[in-house]
Order: structure tokens, then C-alpha cells, then sequence
């Protein structure tokens, strides 16, 4: 079994980290965050001190982090993965990034000898810590059938998508059909409350129906409780929704839709709600509309 490291142990790397040692795997641990890596020492990791020496304790180093800047500087920067890997250690990114930086920091990875893979997640907190996460993976083949069974650990699928950056670019696509999911929800339930039907009635109707969806499921529960604690935080996807208008834009596709969502949670991060779950997103029309998608007493 191989030695893997694992950089980043926030709401999804946690469990994700914790899904490997469950599995046997012997892992090293990192995070800026001391308490986050007593966490997963204390279910069997060892502890790290840097993402340099992760690496170079490792065959496998696997990063969870917020955002492309982050990725750069924990691979990349002083004390970074790459001071610390050997050649022929395999680096697979999991964060959701710019396709681009996955294409840069994969160049100046392999100037060593070191191979990445771009491998984001859909499913969230919850398929994370049940190990059911979707992987999408960029690369190369012959890198992603060496790390497919440690994918398939924390996920129900992984699916090598293209070259590296595919997976990103991958992301991008579920991140666009998830936000204008959440934001249609929204102002469906929005009205229908306001015209006077119990929302939770609405939800059970339709769910079934053309109109269910995996994010109804997900999200009109917690809507219905007031819950907007993360999960997903509006201002990740406020990062993802700029990445995919650069990408769109950059390769001459017109996002309409995209862009008026991300103005609509441009407005919740000036309202101070940017730390919220996306499934606040129905806070802006509830605020618009003076009217709250709430169980009915
Ligand atoms: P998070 O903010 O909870 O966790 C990120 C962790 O990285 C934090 O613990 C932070 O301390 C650590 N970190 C930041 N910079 C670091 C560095 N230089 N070195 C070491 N550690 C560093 O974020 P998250 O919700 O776990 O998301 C991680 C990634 O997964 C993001 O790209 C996000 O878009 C993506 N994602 C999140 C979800 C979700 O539902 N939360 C779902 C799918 C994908």
C-alpha cells in the first residue's frame, strides 16, 4: 500500500483523509490549522511539519485546499511539496482550481519529475464523510490507474475526464449546473410560499417529478429548518462561478445565466453572508420577496 500525504484537512479533507486511514493506509498529515491535524492524528495520521516534509515522506500526496493560490503556495512555495518530493512521487490535487493553474503547477511539478493529476469533488460534506464523493480526474492514464484505487476509497466513482486541467474544467461544468439548480429552487419555493402553499407540501409534490433533482434533495431540507450552516460556502463558489466565466470567456462561450447568479451572491457576500451554505442563496429572494421558505407550524 502506498504512503500517502495528505495537505489540507478542512470540511472535505477531514473525512476524506479519515475515509484512507479507515482503509489501512498509512497517511502523514497537514493543515496551516494545528487543531485540524490533531484531529485526524488522534484516528491514526501521523503528524507533518510542513507540506515539504509530507512530501517527502510520501509516495502519494494528495492536497484538499480552498483555492488556487493556496495550491500554488503549499506545492510550489517555501517549504512547499516540491522542496520535499523525490522523483517519481505522484501529486494529486483535489482542490477546485483554475484549469489553468492545475496546467502550470503541473509543468513546474514535473521539472522534477514529480506527475499530478487534477482530481476535484462533487458531493459535499456529507458524500465526503460517506465516502461517495464524484471524482474528475485530469491526467495522465497510466498516473491515474496507479492512484484509481485510493480515488475509489473516497468516492463512488472517479473518471479520468482528458489531460490534466480536464478535471477542473470538469468542476467548472457541475458547479455552473449546481448554482443555477439551487438559485431555480430558490425562487420556485419563494413564490410558491409567498402565494400561500406550505413549502415542505411543494416539496414532496414535486420532487418526483421532472423537477427533482439531487440539489432538492440536498438543499430544500435544510431551507426549510433555516440551516445555512457550511457545507458549502457561498464565497468557494463565488470562486468556482469566477473561474467559469474566465474559462467560458477564454474559449468563447456566453454564460448568461452563470453571471447573474454570481451577482446574486456577490449581493449575499455584501450582506455578510459569504460564510453561508449555497442553499442561501434563497436568502436573497426571501429578502426580495419578503417571505421565508420555512416548515410551517
Ligand atoms: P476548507 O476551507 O474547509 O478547508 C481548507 C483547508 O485548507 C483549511 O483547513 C485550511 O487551513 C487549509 N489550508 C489553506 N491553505 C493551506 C496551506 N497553504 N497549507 C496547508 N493547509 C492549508 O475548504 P473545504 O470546504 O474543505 O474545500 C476544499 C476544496 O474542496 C475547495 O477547493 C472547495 O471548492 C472544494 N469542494 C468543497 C466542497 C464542500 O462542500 N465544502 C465540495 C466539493 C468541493
Amino acid at each position: 500500500m502506498k504512503k500517502i500525504g495528505f495537505i489540507g484537512l478542512g470540511i472535505m479533507g477531514k473525512p476524506m483523509a479519515m475515509n484512507l486511514i479507515k482503509a489501512g493506509y498509512s497517511l502523514i498529515v497537514y493543515d496551516i490549522k494545528r487543531e485540524a491535524v490533531k484531529e485526524v492524528v488522534a484516528t491514526g495520521a501521523k503528524e507533518g511539519k510542513s507540506s515539504k516534509d509530507v512530501a517527502a515522506q510520501s509516495e502519494v500526496v494528495i492536497t484538499m485546499l480552498p483555492n488556487s493560490p493556496d495550491v500554488k503556495e503549499a506545492v510550489l512555495g517555501k517549504n512547499g511539496v516540491l522542496e520535499g518530493a523525490k522523483a517519481g512521487l505522484i501529486l494529486v490535487d483535489m482542490s477546485s482550481i483554475a484549469p489553468m493553474v492545475s496546467k502550470e503547477v503541473a509543468t513546474e511539478v514535473e521539472k522534477k519529475g514529480v506527475e499530478m493529476l487534477d482530481a476535484p469533488v462533487s458531493g459535499g460534506e456529507p458524500k465526503a464523510k460517506d465516502a461517495t464523493l464524484s471524482i474528475m480526474v485530469g491526467g495522465k492514464k497510466e498516473v491515474f490507474e496507479q492512484v484509481e484505487g485510493i480515488l475509489k476509497v473516497m468516492g463512488s466513482s472517479a473518471v479520468l475526464v482528458g489531460d490534466i486541467g480536464s478535471g477542473n474544467i470538469t468542476k467548472l461544468a457541475n458547479q455552473i449546473i449546481v448554482a443555477l439548480n439551487i438559485a431555480a429552487m430558490s425562487e420556485a419555493m419563494v413564490m410558491a410560499t409567498k402565494a400561500g402553499v406550505d413549502p415542505e407540501k411543494v416539496f414532496q409534490a414535486i420532487r418526483g417529478g421532472l423537477a427533482g433533482s439531487n440539489v432538492l434533495n440536498a438543499k430544500v431540507p435544510l431551507v426549510l429548518e433555516g440551516n445555512f450552516k457550511p457545507g458549502f460556502r457561498i464565497e468557494l463558489h463565488i470562486k468556482d462561478l469566477a473561474n467559469a466565466l474566465d474559462t467560458a470567456h477564454s474559449v468563447g462561450v456566453p454564460v448568461p445565466l452563470t453571471s447573474g447568479v454570481m451577482e446574486i451572491m456577490q449581493a449575499l457576500k455584501v450582506d455578510g453572508k459569504g460564510g453561508n451554505d449555497h442553499g442561501g442563496i434563497v436568502q436573497f429572494y426571501e429578502k426580495l420577496a419578503k417571505a421565508e421558505v420555512r416548515h410551517q407550524k
